[in-house]
């Protein structure tokens, strides 16, 4: 988990990865998208638009961390 330093250009992130909101632990997974900003299922995080926030604390995009799969 450690390391993890925001979203460049460079990051890679897949369609399945899911992300863990560091504030709060609000987890956005691609799988379920996001009923509260009408994300639709199967939208990846590098998808998500930019002024997405967390919908549990309003957190920013680079407040997430990627879950490495287990
Ligand atoms: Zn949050």
């Amino acid at each position: 988990m450690a390391g993890f330093q925001g979203f460049g250009h460079d990051v890679e992130l897949g369609p399945d990865t899911r992300l863990e909101c560091k504030i709060c632990w609000y987890v956005y997974d691609p799988a379920e998208g996001d009923v509260v900003w009408q994300i639709p299922l199967g939208t990846p995080f590098s998808q998500l638009p930019p002024h997405w926030t967390c919908p549990n604390c309003s957190a920013t995009q680079d407040q997430f961390m990627v879950m490495p799969d287990e």
